[in-house]
């Protein structure tokens, strides 16, 4: 549709009488830039929320790419051996034993962000979630290879020749080397990755690290460049239900109907008041730029990953005719429906919701913190042996038999002894007298047994407590637990 058809709709919907609501979901408003069903190629923004988005792109993607060269205390930073079950975040160190912090890690992650998307809404989407960095990256490629929107358009019309293939077959070049080394990496996350890149080009990788790599260097290709916004369309299930987190003070970003209808094209020095129109010259640079290739002025929409690229390319036109920035801004529906001052959209972070998520946000982060601040380098469990319940032993004492878990947590040697009290005369017998060694990160089970002079055991169960004492091999310092358990008597 031409602008000055658009244009005559528009001033013939307020002639009706139509309200300017109407008047934005008119004919008029409706623009088709990505046709239903085709790729949609959405032209460069530029601008300073641009400029965010790159820096967001580079801080993650240096977490991604070089954290895993980074070394501590002698080994990988952050490594997640899966084949040895343990993991390795910088100075901490967690085993199978430990999976309570790491259901706690994850908890603080999903709070953290149902909590950062009731203050901000799909800020996340936007500058943060995998899915949009890496389709981001893919447009880089597809910028720099193709050209910007118009001329990526042409290339797909043009006929194959030897210059549309040169050009295409640059780009999947480009594209292979990225997803695979991102496949490279994601494997380096989980095996040594000093050991296993030049293992992999030496032919000498294991197949479970190269499956790794393939299969992630092919979910990055897949996901970002043939899925893209589709992704975030049909399959992110956090974009169906971060409505429920949602209120009238999260910030969105919204077009501003009031100040933008009627909308419609009009010359540089047309004052739009005595032309009947908003501050829209229905340009659809905000449509163009979109990756998912909605149109915001039709409203708060599930489908807005919340990129901010319409406000960039919104604000270029806003310059270039002279009216204020923000037609489409971040902003919240309470504001924009005048319940209260943009500059006062700061103080409605006081508000129950926030404060909700907050303090269940903080609660889990105390209860993280204060849990691995407590935690043991050595762990024992009493496992009683249910297969002997008492029997007597040549001295003629009552026995039982016990199984002890013993998990070394730390990533150092460790000897543990142990004592037993509960009666009077009573005996522990099973462990070395010196203490038995285990390994870093290792689980042994150790059968011991405990016994007592028979008339101190009667009928029934008797209370019992375990004291164990371990050190580092080499180390003088002590750390002492007890444990309860109990003994059946005769
Ligand atoms: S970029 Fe701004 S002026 Fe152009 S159509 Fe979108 S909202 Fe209207
Ligand atoms: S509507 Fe704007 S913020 Fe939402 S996805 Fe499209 S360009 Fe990004």
């Amino acid at each position: 549709m031409q602008p000055e058809n658009e244009n005559k709709l528009a001033r013939q919907a307020e002639q009706d009488g139509s309200s300017r609501k109407k008047a934005v979901h008119s004919q008029a408003s409706v623009i088709q830039i990505h046709p239903a069903g085709e790729r949609i190629h959405p032209k460069k923004a530029e601008g300073r929320f641009a400029k965010l988005r790159i820096l967001a792109v580079l801080a993650t993607q240096f977490v991604f790419y070089v954290i895993p060269w980074f070394n501590w205390s002698g080994r990988q930073a952050v490594l997640f051996d899966i084949p040895d079950r343990h993991f390795y975040i910088f100075g901490l160190s967690l085993g199978m034993g430990d999976l309570i912090y790491l259901a706690l890690l994850l908890m603080i992650c999903a709070f953290g962000l149902f909590w950062w998307t009731t203050i901000a809404g799909r800020l996340w989407c936007g500058y943060s979630c995998p899915q949009t960095v890496y389709t981001e990256i893919m447009l880089w490629i597809d910028n720099l290879v193709e050209g910007d929107r118009n001329k990526r358009l042409k290339l797909e019309k043009a006929p194959w020749n030897f210059e549309k293939i040169r050009i295409k077959a640059t780009k999947y070049l480009l594209i292979f080397l990225f997803c695979a080394w991102t496949g490279i990496t994601f494997a380096g996350w989980f095996n040594p990755i000093r050991e296993f890149v030049p293992a992999l080009f030496t032919f000498n990788a294991g197949g479970g690290a190269i499956f790794a790599a393939a299969f992630y260097g092919f979910v990055t290709f897949f996901f970002a460049h043939i899925m893209r916004e589709k992704v975030c369309l049909h399959m992110c299930p956090y974009a169906r239900f971060q409505s429920a987190m949602f209120d009238k003070d999260t910030l969105i970003i919204s077009y501003d109907v009031e100040r933008g209808e009627l909308r419609g094209a009009r010359k540089k020095n047309v004052d739009p008041k005595e032309a009947g129109l908003g501050d829209c010259i229905n340009c659809a640079m905000c449509v163009q730029v979109c990756p998912v290739g909605i149109d915001i002025r039709n409203g708060l929409q599930y489908q807005c990953i919340g990129c901010a690229a319409c406000i960039d390319a919104c604000d270029e036109i806003m310059d270039k005719m002279n009216y204020p920035r923000g037609l489409i801004r971040y902003t919240t529906e309470g504001a924009l429906e005048h319940e209260y001052e943009e500059k006062d959209i700061k103080k409605r972070l006081k508000r129950p919701r926030v404060a909700g998520y907050g303090a269940v946000l903080a609660v889990v982060v105390i209860a993280f913190l204060v849990g691995i601040s407590h935690r043991k380098m050595v762990e024992v469990d009493i496992l009683k042996d249910r297969g002997v319940m008492v029997r007597e032993n040549s001295k003629g004492w009552l026995e039982n038999a016990y199984n002890l878990r013993i998990i070394n947590n730390s990533e150092r040697e460790q000897v543990l002894t142990a004592s037993v009290s509960g009666f009077e005369d009573i005996a522990l017998t099973g462990l070395p007298e010196d203490g038995i060694k285990i390994a870093p990160r290792e689980t042994v089970t150790v059968p011991v047994q405990v016994s007592t002079i028979p008339e101190y055991a009667d009928k029934g169960s008797h209370p019992l407590q375990f004291t164990f004492r371990y050190h580092e091999s080499g180390a003088e310092e002590q750390t002492v637990i007890t444990e309860d358990a109990v003994f059946i008597g005769e």
